[in-house]
């Protein structure tokens, strides 16, 4: 039988290829280990995300030596302005700080993945993880995937590292215990336009609405509206170009008037909401990193960020020899905490006065974030 694996046994085999599976096997394979990403899709294309990085996540970037190869092509972000109704608050960003970036999915994620196989990961696409091997007992000993061929694959692991997102096959069948629960805050609508104005990240918040600008790869923006999961049928089932420009005309009538009159350079892409949880995230021989552990509204834009920071703490944790409840501990008082502020952003139901108070919080916890990856600086030593 032929086999797309270099070997049958690894330090860490780690299921998804994006960006916290992507981190995650890239500090691993700096510090020596073998590594094997498995990853279901055949490329790394799209994916549906607005990837609009926080500092902490470009400061993770900068931290890992990658920032360059990440933002290829992508415009640098030296403000961001927030509008809440008629007020408008702009916030340039330090001149002694890298500025800001949003690089597309399919830049960004085969920037990291590169990344780890330059440090010696082996990354192997079209590969689906369907099963864990155990002892017996509890202990998680490897995986059992399967190619394209149909072929039907067991790879022995010292832990396996779910970083499958969203619908995580690795928690499915770990039982990883449910710690939070929130139901579906918000849904949106995105797409790509040419022709505006690079003046910065723009967040905008109405009456149970939001939306924003984003400068991006290629020289587009990237241009979304979030608003309750209900109104999707009501308002974009049948000009959905017309109902972002409805909601847009609530800030700004000529960047309604633009993307109406332009149209998106690709096809717009829907997010009908999807529920929110923390789940445990480490149990023997096993871990989940990013969305696999723990998926919050897309409003806070933080997904990135905390795929970034259960890399480098798990990382970390391993590295160190630590039991891995050692990574549990460190992600928790964080993950909570941001959890709690983001499902209360999702809910659309704040007066400005509120939702300042909320951006305030999110921001001083950007402050411990960046902090842990500044401190770092290319390796993986730090913030367990
Ligand atoms: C509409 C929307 C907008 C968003 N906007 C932002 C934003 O502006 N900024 C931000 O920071 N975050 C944003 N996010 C969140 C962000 O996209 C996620 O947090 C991020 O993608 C999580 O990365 P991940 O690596 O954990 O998972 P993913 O990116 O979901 O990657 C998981 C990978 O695992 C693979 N996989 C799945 N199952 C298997 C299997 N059984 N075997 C092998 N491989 C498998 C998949 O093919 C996939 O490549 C947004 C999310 C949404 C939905």
């Amino acid at each position: 039988m032929t086999t797309p694996f270099q070997q049958t046994a690894y330090d860490a085999v780690i299921v998804g290829g994006r960006a916290a599976g992507a981190a995650t096997a890239m500090l691993l394979a700096r510090s020596g280990a073998r590594v094997l990403i498995v990853e279901r899709a055949r490329e790394i294309r799209d994916t549906l995300s607005t990837h609009a990085l926080m500092p902490p996540a470009v400061a993770a970037l900068d931290a890992w030596g990658i920032l360059d190869q990440a933002t290829v092509d992508t415009p640098e972000i030296r403000q961001v302005t927030f509008r809440y109704g008629a007020e408008e608050i702009i916030v340039p960003i330090p001149a002694h700080r890298p500025g800001l970036f949003a690089p597309r999915r399919w830049r960004l994620d085969p920037a990291i993945g590169g990344a780890a196989v330059a440090a010696g990961a082996e990354f192997v696409t079209g590969v689906a993880c369907e099963g864990l091997l155990s002892d017996g007992e509890d202990q998680v000993r490897g995986v059992t995937v399967r190619d394209h061929t149909g072929t039907l694959h067991r790879i022995q692991a010292g832990v396996v590292i779910g970083a499958d997102g969203l619908n995580s096959t690795v928690a499915r069948l770990t039982g990883a215990r449910s710690r939070a629960t929130s139901k579906i805050a918000s849904a949106a609508v995105y797409g790509y336009f040419a022709g505006l104005p690079d003046i910065g990240y723009q967040w905008f918040f109405g009456d149970s609405v939001a939306g924003g600008l984003i400068p991006t790869t290629g020289g587009v923006h990237g241009v979304f509206v979030t608003f309750r999961p209900d109104a999707l049928l009501d308002r974009f089932a049948v000009d959905p170009i017309a109902g972002m420009a409805e909601i847009l005309a609530g800030w700004d009538t000529d960047l309604a008037g633009h993307i109406r009159a332009t149209g998106p350079v690709e096809r717009l892409r829907r997010f009908a909401g999807a529920p929110a949880y923390i789940r445990d995230c480490a149990g023997p021989g096993w871990a989940l990193a990013g969305d696999a552990g723990y998926f919050k509204d897309p409003i806070s834009a933080h997904g990135l960020t905390d795929a970034f920071l259960d890399a480098q703490r798990l990382a970390s944790v391993i590295i160190r020899g630590w039991d891995l409840s050692a990574y549990q501990r460190a992600r928790d008082p964080h993950a909570f905490h941001m959890f709690s502020l983001t499902q209360k952003m999702a809910a659309l139901d704040w007066s400005f006065e509120e939702l300042k108070a909320l951006h305030a919080a999110v921001n001083d916890c950007m402050k411990t974030e960046r902090a842990c990856f500044e401190a770092t600086q290319g390796t993986a030593a730090v913030a367990a």
